[in-house]
């Protein structure tokens, strides 16, 4: 989940209302029907059909398409007549070519992105920390996003099954740093497990600019209503408030996040979400991630944990891997595509 604690009224009457040590899980659910009922009033039943026919479902390992990236893929209308099932993911296969890849059945990098990233930076942010559970009082304290305060950390969500947000993006963020450093980036992650909490939301803004990354990314599980299922991108509204300053990232980050949801789509084979966001985008102002980031970020819901269909996904290894290739190969498109859009924008 991503902060779905930001409404501030509803959070307030939640955190009033619910000891700490209980909090948890519970809220993040709870504060997501909460935001649904503040921000998206509108009807909600009648979600629109995963859009099985957008551009997206190009094969993973086809090279990135730079002028793809200006086209507002945002305003296509879903195909009538389209079939609802999702596309079907890549078969796995036993080659497993990638030295770097945690499994078998990784899909090869496309040929000229094998070693394309040398001398790049790349942060991975894996949402939440196991240990933030255990650790209630550090990460309920309030730091800085500039609009507003917020929470330093939450616990993030969980399968029915107990299977952690947590456990998730670290696992996930973990598969993309190596097939990102078989392409020959640098990789920094935010959190390796390496810390019994955290870090707060604003040390993880910074990070990327600590890493001198070029680019980062944000991983995370969504805790939404059961019913709901697939995946969905969170691009930075533009932010200049207090000590938020974003506007440079808006654009970049917006390229990123039509790579991402491209990408991540053709890898897993994963539906836009039909619960929440637009399209498989959405865009916020409230998550300090995004507003105190000086590099080009995004964040990535990759499916409703708590949704049965998403939560055997996303407790699958076969499936990480996939959602990993799928960021990786964004990552890697942002990275090699930039150059000529930013020629392209300055002639
Ligand atoms: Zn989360």
């Amino acid at each position: 989940m991503t902060g779905s604690a930001a409404r501030p009224p509803r959070r307030s009457a939640l955190l009033r209302a619910t000891t700490a040590a209980a909090v948890a899980v519970p809220l993040c659910t709870a504060g997501w029907f909460g935001w649904r009922a503040l921000d998206h009033s509108g009807p909600a039943g009648a979600a629109a059909a995963p859009a099985t026919s957008s551009p997206g479902s190009a094969p993973a390992a086809e090279p990135p398409a730079p002028t793809a990236t200006d086209q507002p893929a945002t305003d296509q209308p879903a195909a009538t007549g389209t079939p609802l099932t999702p596309p079907v993911a890549p078969a796995p296969t036993d080659s497993g070519p990638t030295g770097g890849a945690p499994s078998a059945g990784t899909p090869a990098p496309p040929a000229d992105t094998a070693t394309g990233l040398a001398g790049r930076t790349v942060l991975l942010d894996p949402g939440h920390n196991p240990g933030n559970s255990a650790h209630t009082a550090e990460i309920n304290r309030q730091v800085d996003i500039g609009n507003t305060r917020k929470e330093c950390d939450t616990t993030g969500t969980e399968t029915n099954a107990g299977y952690s947000e947590a456990e998730y993006t670290l696992d996930v963020s973990r598969r993309a740093r190596a097939i990102l450093t078989a392409r020959g980036a640098k990789v920094v992650l935010a959190q390796d497990g390496d810390r019994p909490w955290g870090p707060c939301i604003d040390e993880r803004a910074r990070a990327g600019a600590d890493a001198h990354a070029d680019v980062a990314l944000s991983v995370h599980g969504d805790g939404g209503p059961a019913s709901g299922s697939g995946f969905h991108v969170i691009m930075p509204a533009r932010v200049v408030a207090g000590k938020a300053d974003n506007a440079a990232i808006v654009d970049p980050s917006h390229r990123l996040g039509l790579l991402l949801r491209e990408r991540f789509h053709a890898a897993t084979g994963e539906p836009y979400a039909d619960y929440t966001a637009k399209d498989g985008l959405d865009t916020r102002s409230d998550l300090g991630g995004l507003n105190l980031s000086t590099v080009p970020k995004v964040f990535i819901e990759c499916g409703n944990m708590r949704n049965s269909t998403d939560a055997k996904r996303m407790t699958d290894p076969q499936w990480r891997q996939q959602a990993a290739q799928g960021i990786a190969d964004a990552l890697t498109a942002f990275l090699t595509t930039q150059e000529k859009t930013e020629e392209r924008h300055g002639s």
